[in-house]
């Protein structure tokens, strides 16, 4: 049970900080979880810190591949108008 870090982070270090468990790490080209490490903050926080804190829409997903910050959640844009601009990417 882990988050990992897509090709849409853009390698801030703002969630690296704020991991309890030092999971997240440096890497190229974007930073990543460490699976071993990564509890999704369970004991710790109601939510993901990294989630919570990344900038970043659709750069973090679940063991399934849901955006924990889809597009649109950050940003405010209707879907609709993601999808008209070429802006929406479904996730995996
Ligand atoms: S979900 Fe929590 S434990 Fe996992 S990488 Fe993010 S901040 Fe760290
Ligand atoms: S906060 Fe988001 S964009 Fe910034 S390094 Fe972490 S995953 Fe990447």
């Amino acid at each position: 049970m882990a988050l990992q870090i897509t090709e849409s982070c853009v390698n801030c270090w703002a969630c690296v900080d704020v991991c309890p468990n030092e999971a997240i790490y440096q890497d190229t080209p974007h930073f990543l979880v460490d699976d071993s490490k990564c509890t999704e903050c369970l004991g710790d926080h109601s939510v993901p810190q990294c989630a919570a804190i990344c900038p970043i829409e659709m750069a973090i997903v679940d063991e399934l591949g849901a955006f924990l910050n889809p597009p649109g959640s950050l940003t405010g844009i209707p879907i609709e108008k993601l999808k008209q601009f070429g802006l929406w990417k479904e996730a995996a």
